[in-house]
């Protein structure tokens, strides 16, 4: 809302922000909000709903308030992807990772954190909504990340919290892990990793680093490669005494009986739901040389979605034009980009057919 009501006491801070909106809209193909485009099974929509209607019975009761079971399995799934030894007492586990930045700026956000823009729009949203001080960081023309300049950006804010996401979204691109131990070894405070995307990249997991850069705190989500956004599943790896400072903010009862049964059934199920991801993987190929065969530019990308350029009309005229052919992808208000998310094979080839008749038509 542009105009607040004066009597209405919202904070001077959130008076000129406006809520994290990626438009929820009909279309044959949705390629906006980088989900993953393949439904659950039946045999694994069968589980979910029997294991609710287990723990139907007790909702009288608060759930278990520190999630141990989940925990646990959250942990053995890191263990086996990256071959850690990690304990519940090295996850946290909320509503999407959304909560768990939220609560890092609860815990820790005092002394500001910094990231380096165009990146994870909710980062300096969440830093606002917290009073923490944000700083943006610099990244090259082609939104790499060098660095050199990024120790001088860190240093010079002095931040307690230091964002990489990795692989970036909305650009795609990713660091390496050696990059990441680099920052790990001068960052003043903790270097948050925010690895959404990391199953859809062969780099090397930052959690790797965390037994020997304590420091070190990685984010990661059910919602993107494990099919399951619509459940809310964040969780952080990290030192245990990172997570007993997450206990001091968190609600009590945050997370409900019904989000850890459904997520324990995930963890279950864990094969098939990432057995899609090298499908994604390389129908992400094809849609890049589709678009590169139009003529467009696009960052090299480690995630499930491709930023791109190189088209001659505004972005948002494209996005709209898109919209009317039924195709719905974001623009991320970067001037000359808009993003896609990786689809179904159908929802791939409706966009490229939909982006060649625009394209040839603007001309
Ligand atoms: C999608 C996304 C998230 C949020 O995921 P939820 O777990 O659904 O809250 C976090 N970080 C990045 C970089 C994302 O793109």
């Amino acid at each position: 809302m542009s105009q607040w009501p004066e009597w209405l006491p919202l904070s001077d801070r959130l008076r000129p922000l406006s809520p994290y909106g990626a438009p929820q809209l009909p279309a044959d193909a949705v390629l906006n909000t980088n989900e993953n485009p393949f439904p659950l099974s039946d045999a694994l929509a069968s589980a979910i709903a029997s294991r609710i209607e287990s723990v139907a019975r007790n909702l009288n009761r608060y759930p278990d308030r520190d999630a141990n079971a989940l925990r646990s399995d959250l942990a053995a799934f890191i263990n086996s992807q990256s071959e850690c030894d990690f304990s519940l007492d090295n996850i946290w586990a909320a509503n999407g990772s959304n909560e768990i930045i939220q609560s890092l700026f609860l815990a820790f956000g005092e002394k500001g954190a910094i990231g380096f823009t165009p990146s994870y729009s909710m980062h300096p949203l969440i830093a606002r909504v917290t009073n923490s001080p944000w700083s943006d960081g610099r990244r090259r023309e082609d939104f790499s990340l060098d660095i050199s300049i990024a120790r001088e950006d860190i240093a010079k804010s002095g931040a307690a919290l230091t964002f990489i996401t990795t692989p970036n979204n909305p650009t795609g691109s990713s660091v390496t892990i050696a990059e990441i131990e680099e920052l790990a070894g001068i960052v003043p405070g903790l270097l948050v990793v925010d690895e959404a995307y990391a199953e859809f990249s062969d780099e090397l997991s930052a959690v790797t680093l965390i037994r020997k850069y304590p420091n070190v705190v990685v984010i990661r989500t059910m919602s993107k490669a494990f099919s399951f956004a619509g459940v809310r599943l964040g969780y952080l790896v990290a030192d245990a005494s990172v997570i007993s400072a997450l206990f001091i903010v968190r609600l009590p009862y945050h997370l409900s009986a019904i989000t850890q049964a459904a997520a324990e059934v995930a963890l279950e199920y864990r094969d098939e739901l990432l057995g899609n991801v090298a499908t994604l993987v390389s129908h992400r190929e094809w849609v890049k040389n589709e678009l590169e065969e139009l003529g467009l530019v696009v960052v090299p990308s480690k995630a499930n979605f491709l930023l791109f350029s190189g088209f001659d009309i505004p972005a948002p005229t494209l996005w709209k034009s898109l919209l009317d052919a039924g195709v719905l992808i974001r623009d991320v208000g970067l001037s000359g980009y808009l993003r896609v998310t990786i689809g179904s094979e159908a929802e791939n080839k409706l966009f490229i057919s939909a982006l060649k008749k625009i394209l040839s038509t603007s001309k």
